[in-house]
Order: structure tokens, then sequence, then C-alpha cells
């Protein structure tokens, strides 16, 4: 009726066939081949930071078909996020989802075929080895130096990948750390001073700036869980879409590197990068970290009841509201107080009603 042929009845084995295509375009990328996407479906990625960078490399990488990854975020979605982190939609902003539930959700239904392990967690030193160590390589997605030389200083420890990542404005960096090195710490022995950096929320970010950024990261991830390392970046670059410039900083390994040479992982000990009270770069939270023990989520529940609003307990999370102000308590004792970037008034809240 449409004035062409009508098309056979669709066979069942033809939509099979469909699906085992579904790689094909990666594949016929001579770089990558059928060995290279079997050794991607062999793989695990971890992405810590769920957020811009985040949300644009883990969709990569399970549209790539990257066997398992690992997700790991500490925050919830909120309205200033939608313009440019890919994975979550309004719903998720209304709802206030953690990041690595929604996160999971979404490429869930991208690519059910992979595994998805999904973490609303704070990634720091005590907890690293639980979360990451399965992974073959750690893509970056963070929104801060600390995690950043965290990641520098688990990889080079188990000799794994650690693809750099980072955007801010009109411009960003990438870089490849692999196990023969050079790593991070030979080329920037200290993080810069944060105070000092601009932030996403100082400075605002463009999408199409992370989606550049996090196409080339998510590209040397490729490369290199494809068994390609050789034609992974050796060093970093440094691209502005603003300026059309692009540049390359060569990195050497250097024989005095405190991490790779000496082998000192000073934040992946924990002697560096503790945590304490701060705002969250995504928008007008504050975190507070853990003790270090797991709160009884569900007794805190009960002893809430009646003194707090809009109470909802999920797996993993509490969430209620008190005063102007809204808490999310997670397993990992962590709280999010959202609705100020005050650390001082998330303390007194958090003081006055859950108690510490
Ligand atoms: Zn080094």
């Amino acid at each position: 009726m449409w004035g062409f042929e009508s098309p056979l009845p669709h066979q069942p084995h033809e939509a099979m066939d469909d699906r085992a295509a579904r790689y094909d375009r990666q594949i016929r990328v001579p770089e990558i081949g059928a060995a290279g996407q079997t050794r991607l479906g062999e793989a695990c990625a971890a992405v810590v930071g769920l957020g811009a960078l985040g949300s644009v490399g883990a969709d990569l990488l399970a549209r790539a078909g990257v066997g398992r990854l690992i997700l790991i975020d500490r925050d919830v979605v909120d309205w200033p996020n939608l313009q440019r982190q890919t994975l979550y939609v309004e719903a998720d902003a209304e709802q206030a989802r953690p990041k690595a539930e929604a996160a999971r959700a979404r490429l869930a239904a991208v690519n059910s075929e992979i595994r998805i392990d999904a973490h609303a967690a704070d990634l720091e030193a005590r907890n690293a080895a639980r979360l990451l160590d399965a992974a073959d390589l750690v893509l970056d997605g963070t929104d801060n130096f600390a995690t950043r030389w965290l990641l520098n200083d688990w990889a080079v420890s188990r000799a794994r990948a650690y693809v750099y990542a980072g955007v801010v404005a009109t411009y960003g960096m990438v870089g490849a750390v692999l196990p023969e090195g050079p790593c991070l710490r030979c080329t920037w022995p200290e993080p810069p001073d944060a105070a000092g950096e601009p932030t996403c929320r100082s400075a605002g970010v463009l999408g199409p700036a992370v989606a550049v950024i996090a196409g080339l990261a998510a590209g040397e991830a490729i490369k290199i869980l494809a068994g390609r390392s050789d034609a992974a970046l050796r060093g970093f670059l440094h691209a502005d879409l603003w300026t059309h410039e692009v540049r390359s900083i060569r990195a050497e390994r250097d024989p005095a590197c405190p991490c790779c040479t000496a082998r000192r992982f000073d934040w992946l000990d924990g002697r560096r990068g503790a945590r304490t009270a701060e705002a969250v770069c995504g928008g007008n939270a504050v975190q507070v970290p853990g003790s270090g023990s797991a709160p009884d989520l569900a007794a805190i529940a009960t002893r809430l009841q009646g003194s707090v609003t809009a109470m909802r307990a999920e797996a993993g999370w509490l969430r209620f509201q008190a005063r102007d102000l809204e808490v999310f308590l997670f397993a990992d004792g962590r709280a999010l107080v959202r609705g100020t970037e005050d650390p001082a008034r998330a303390y007194a809240l958090l003081a006055e009603t859950v108690g510490s």
C-alpha cells in the first residue's frame, strides 16, 4: 500500500542476526577487528564520576561492548546537570536519583549484554581496592584532583591503565597512564592547588567541550582494552573547542617520580587526600564524609519518623527534608546535604537530625 513491494514478514532468526551484528561497524574498523572486539567483551572498565565526562564515556564504553562496567558516583542528579550529563533525563533530576543508580538503569537499557555494577559511593583510599580492583582500566570522570591522584596511585600500584580526563569552560585535557609509565606524577608531582583552579561551577562548561574530551578519553580506553595500547597517547592532549587550539604535552618517565619510581602511593595509602566536608561541583550541595562505619539506615529512618518530611528509603540510601534542606544518607556513611554550599550549615542540620 506504500507503492513498493511489501517486504517479507520479519523472521525471528533475522532478529537474532540483527542482534549478533550490534558491533559490526566497530569490528569493521581494522584497528579493532574481531580480535579487538573479543578483548573488549572480556574487559572490565571502571568509570569514576558519572557527571558530564563520565556520562559520555560510560555510554560509549557500554555501546562498544566493554563486557563489564563498574560505575562509581557520589552525587544525585540535579537540574543544572541536564545540559551536559547525557545519561540523565528530567525525571532523574525531579526525583534527585543517585547518579550511579540512574546511570546503571540507562546503560542496562542501552546494552543488556554487559555486566554493570553501580556504587553510590565516594571513591577514596579506604574503598578503592574493594571498588576498583576488578577493573583492567579506570576512566576518569572525576571533578577533583585528589581523586585523580588516587586513581594514578591505584593504576601504578596494580599495573593497570588510567585514562585521565578533565574539562572546564571550553577546553580540557586527556591523557593515558599505562603500566610501563610515565604516570601522572612524572609530569605533575603534586596536584594543583584546587582553590586556584577553575571548576565547572566557577567557570561553567560547554556540553560540546565535554563531548570532545570524553570522546578522546573513551577512544583511549577502547584502544587499551582492545589490546592496542601501542596506539594510546604517550602523554597528554589539550584541546580548546573555542580557539581550535590543540596541543600535545609530552610526558616522560621521571626517574625521581615519587609514584612510579619510588612506589609511594600517598593518596591510595590515605596519607593524603583525606575527605573533608566540601561543596560538590555539580550543584548546590555539600558532601559530608562518613566516619568509616556503615550506619543503620532503617533505624535512623524509624527514629526520624515524624520529625522530618518527604522521607524515602531505598536500598543503599535514605532521603528526607528538614528545614529548607534535603539530606541523603548513603550506606557508606556519607551524607549529601542539598540546598546549601556551606559545610557548617550541613553539619548543623545533620547534628540536629541524625545526631552526628
Ligand atoms: Zn611517575
